[in-house]
């Protein structure tokens, strides 16, 4: 391996004045808050000291099965992740507009834009530079050419790895579509890298997710009391080590053990986040990065806690479902390409509704407020229809609110909570 310079890296640890948001969040757990922060910064670190020493890097879409990979020595980078610290950290706005000064459209996906501005504005800096970048289809078709943008102007390999679309539970066929996919993958980074792939330590990766995924569950579990245990912004700061490189790994396990343990003994020392809790809501899309703190606040004033979002429940789960499903780790690469459904952007909206009508009945929901996010039109397309026939099916309230992920410039927080507190007026109670 040679030595390499190092590239300009920045994750917005260098912004600690607009840390606030995100933080706040997560201040509620002290001794989770200071483990995450911790172990995130040595995947940082990680990142800067694997591309240094010359190790083979790795980027991924965050829903790629990150174990796989572990069945290798590489440095492994999501660019989600990436671009979701740097709008959590206040940075989304001036990063997408980077993007869009050289001629990328505002109504691409702001993770997009923020990567894509970090990456090609020379001065302002973004993850080590890649060897090899893969992206999947069960993201979107937005993911693909935005990470090919990179093998156009580096050219760099990009393996895409096809996930056929479903609306029913995953077919046998189609799982062993993409285990065939897995191993083309895996004959490639032998090829580039020089490396052995090792099956046995892709075993020990499934066995800490699922290990992991046990204690996530456990998190999510203490929001279905009342009041809740736990609001979904705790999810949402909590989650960052399983879209990682940490992922597969005891670090991802401890850090959510650590999390499940320190909400059950706050619970148990009737230390809630939402302490007049009078309505209890669902959250659909995908987490308001930029508002963490100042949302869940103003949420906590009105007594609404957020118990649940299929964004953070539907980590270690199968389509439509809200209960995990334990791997069953007997061939490896079969049970990675059984897990690419775990999101709702893979399935289509019969599965969506079949997941959202358990999760009203299990988190004893009122309402739900569906976060219309024109950056994520993959997960927004179907929220109409959907939003309809849930209420056909429960009678649960529900409300529309205009939410971008990760471009601030797209949002209004007086127009979103004008709405909120009409939906909170037609709860009652
Ligand atoms: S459009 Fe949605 S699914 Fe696609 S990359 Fe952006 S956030 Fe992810």
């Amino acid at each position: 391996m040679k030595p390499r310079a190092v590239p300009p890296i920045s994750d917005g640890h260098d912004r600690p004045d607009a840390e606030g948001a995100r933080e706040d969040a997560i201040r509620r757990f002290p001794r989770s808050r200071a483990n995450l922060k911790k172990i995130m910064a040595a995947y940082s670190n990680g990142l800067i000291e694997g591309y240094r020493n010359g190790k083979f890097v790795v980027w991924i879409a965050a829903l790629f099965p990150v174990e796989l990979l572990h069945g290798f020595d590489l440095v492994i980078a999501v660019p989600e992740n990436h671009a979701a610290m740097l709008a959590a950290r206040g940075m989304g706005a001036e990063r997408a507009e980077a993007a869009e000064r050289l001629g990328f459209s505002m109504d691409l996906c702001s993770y997009a834009r923020v990567d894509l501005g970090s990456h090609l504005e020379t001065d302002i800096g973004g993850l080590p530079h890649p060897d090899l970048i893969i992206s999947d289809s069960n993201n979107c078709s937005l993911l693909v050419k935005w990470f090919d943008v990179y093998r156009r102007e580096r050219n760099i390999p990009h393996f895409v790895v096809d996930v056929p679309f479903c609306y029913q539970p995953q077919r046998a066929e189609d799982r062993a579509y993409i285990t065939s996919q897995f191993r083309e993958l895996i004959g490639l980074i032998e090829e580039l890298s020089g490396q052995t792939f090792d099956p046995d330590s892709v075993r020990r990766a499934i066995r800490h997710t699922n290990e992991a995924n046990a204690h996530w569950h456990r998190f999510l579990s203490l929001a279905r009391r009342r009041p809740a245990g736990i609001t979904a912004f705790d999810t949402f700061a909590h989650m960052a080590p399983f879209i990682s490189a940490h992922r597969g790994t005891p670090v991802h396990a401890d850090h959510f053990r650590i999390a499940a343990d320190e909400a059950a003994h706050h619970v148990e020392d009737g230390i809630y986040p939402v302490p007049k809790e009078k309505y209890r809501l669902l959250w659909d899309n995908i987490a308001p990065w930029h508002q963490l703190g100042a949302m869940s606040r103003r949420l906590t004033e009105l007594g609404a806690a957020v118990v649940y979002a299929p964004y953070t429940g539907c980590i270690g789960t199968i389509e439509g479902k809200v209960e995990r499903l334990p791997a069953d780790n007997a061939d490896p690469l079969d049970t990675l390409a059984r897990s690419q459904n775990f999101t709702v952007t893979s399935y289509g909206m019969g599965l969506r509704l079949e997941a959202l009508v358990e999760a009203v009945e299990k988190y004893q929901i009122d309402g739900v407020i569906f976060s219309s996010n024109r950056s994520c039109k993959v997960y927004s397309v179907m929220q109409m229809d959907t939003a309809r026939k849930l209420k056909q099916k429960t009678g649960v309230s529900t409300v529309f609110v205009e939410v971008d992920h990760a471009d601030p410039r797209k949002y209004s927080e007086e127009g979103v909570f004008v709405r909120i507190e009409a939906l909170l007026e037609e709860i009652g109670g």
